[in-house]
């Protein structure tokens, strides 16, 4: 423990990981400034997990609320750093003893095919934009981006985000084609009873709506799929049976939710007709020693709307160099940066795992570390020394000026009500 307020730290995103760690630094009363760049500070769980996750949406809301609310903790919404501020001055120039990133995955990793990107609103579509539109569309004050799900859709992926995906076509599939016979069906209880048996209670079947449905277009074999994830060092036994839970969990998705799945099949090129994306060519794979190949057996598929949904991940954000796809971290257990020496980073940024537990204990196992370990070593080191009060006065003086340029009163209560989507 410190004494309060003597050290700073700002955290970049304000949803689960930047949230917890926050809640762990309040505990030590470090001066915490959370700079988010939406009003809301829910992330992908209000953007990325699916909607019928009411309860559960509710309960992620409370905790981040409760976290962001604590004492020490300064709101800084409506900021993107890399677009409001620059990341190199908030690390340097501000005062602040660390800096944690937060930020999470928003990036679609590209599907790997030459040339796709140019069809994107043109019969392609990436998971992220087109969750967020599942999740957002029904509010009164809805401007994003807008899509028509379409049957004969296909989904390339394999992870679970892949799996909703392929369960938001099926359901605005059904209550579309049940809106069609004057049917009004609630979405969260279609979700809830599965579309057979939702359809039973109307007395129909998926034959009687004629819909081909959804074909979700996967390179490896089901046991495969991340469905559930394999413990490290996991020996034969282990193995076997997260694999077997593994096909149980498609399965039993197919029979709920009636889509179509197609393993082995990689995408290796486009159909194109008149500048719109109108299908994929895949090839069938081969698995050799747990790695993919690539044989010379193709097929074309035609599809209404192409849906990749291969993984999220970080944004760039200037400043920070990047290596392949992600951040070239040089410590990957506490997301650290070799040219951001008071940086570290928490939650999906640097896990990669799509999942609000994971999130969650690794913010605290960053944030713990900070606490334990880095502010008492940052005690003894010159540049770190405790917050003289005039540098804590400019501090805040920036943060009120962001704040004020955001709308934002410091009310964090009123704050989140005026933005609450009818
Ligand atoms: C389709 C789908 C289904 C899912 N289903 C489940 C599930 O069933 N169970 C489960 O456990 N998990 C699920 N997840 C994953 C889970 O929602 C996320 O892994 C988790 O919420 C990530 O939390 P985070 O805080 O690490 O990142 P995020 O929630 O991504 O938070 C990052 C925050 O940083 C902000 N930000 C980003 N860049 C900047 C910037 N430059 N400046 C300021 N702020 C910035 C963002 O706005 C956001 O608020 C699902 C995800 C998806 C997409």
């Amino acid at each position: 423990m410190v004494d309060p307020e003597t050290h700073a730290i700002a955290v970049i995103g304000g949803a689960t990981a930047g949230a917890e760690a926050a809640r762990i630094f309040s505990e030590h009363g470090i001066l915490t400034v959370v700079f988010e760049q939406n009003n809301r500070p829910y992330g992908k769980i209000e953007d990325g997990l699916p909607k019928w996750h009411v309860d559960l949406r509710k309960k992620e809301y409370r905790t981040i609320d409760q976290n962001l609310m604590g004492p020490h903790v300064h709101f800084v919404p409506g900021t993107k750093v890399g677009r409001d501020l620059e990341l190199r001055e908030l690390a340097d120039k501000w005062g602040f003893h660390a800096v944690v990133l937060a930020n999470g995955a928003w990036r679609d990793r590209p599907l790997p095919v030459e040339g796709a990107d140019a069809y994107v609103g043109r019969g392609f579509v990436y998971q992220n934009p087109f969750i967020y539109w599942f999740n957002h569309y029904h509010e009164g004050t809805y401007t994003g981006p807008q899509f028509e799900v379409l049957d004969g859709t296909i989904v390339v992926g394999g992870g679970l985000a892949s799996i909703d995906v392929v369960k938001v076509v099926q359901l605005e599939l059904t209550l579309r084609a049940l809106r069609e016979r004057g049917i009004e069906q609630d979405m969260v209880e279609l979700e809830t009873k599965g579309i057979p048996k939702a359809l039973a209670s109307h007395r129909l079947t998926w034959e009687d709506l004629g819909l081909e449905g959804c074909t979700l277009f996967y390179r490896r074999r089901a046991e495969k799929m991340p469905l559930v994830s394999m413990p490290e060092g996991a020996d034969e036994a282990q193995q076997a049976k997260v694999e077997k839970s593994r096909a149980r969990i498609l399965a039993k998705a197919v029979a709920k939710y009636l889509f179509n799945v197609k393993m082995l099949s990689a995408p290796v090129g486009l159909l194109v007709e008149e500048d719109r994306l109108v299908g994929l060519k895949f090839a069938r794979t081969k698995l050799e020693g747990g790695r993919v190949h690539i044989t010379d057996e193709t097929v074309d598929v035609r599809a209404p709307m192409i849906i990749s949904s291969i993984g999220s991940i970080p944004e760039p954000l200037p400043g920070i160099a990047l290596r392949s796809e992600l951040y070239d971290f040089q410590d990957w257990d506490l997301g650290r940066l070799a040219d951001f020496p008071t940086l570290f980073s928490a939650g999906n940024v640097v896990t990669g795992k799509g999942n609000i537990v994971e999130s969650r204990k690794h913010a605290r196992h960053v944030a713990g570390y900070m606490t334990e370990h880095y502010l008492k070593l940052a005690d003894a080191v010159q540049a770190l020394k405790p917050l003289p009060p005039d540098v804590r006065n400019t501090l805040l003086a920036r943060v009120r000026d962001h704040q004020q340029r955001a709308g934002y009163d410091g009310n964090y209560k009123a704050w989140i009500e005026a933005f609450t989507p009818s």
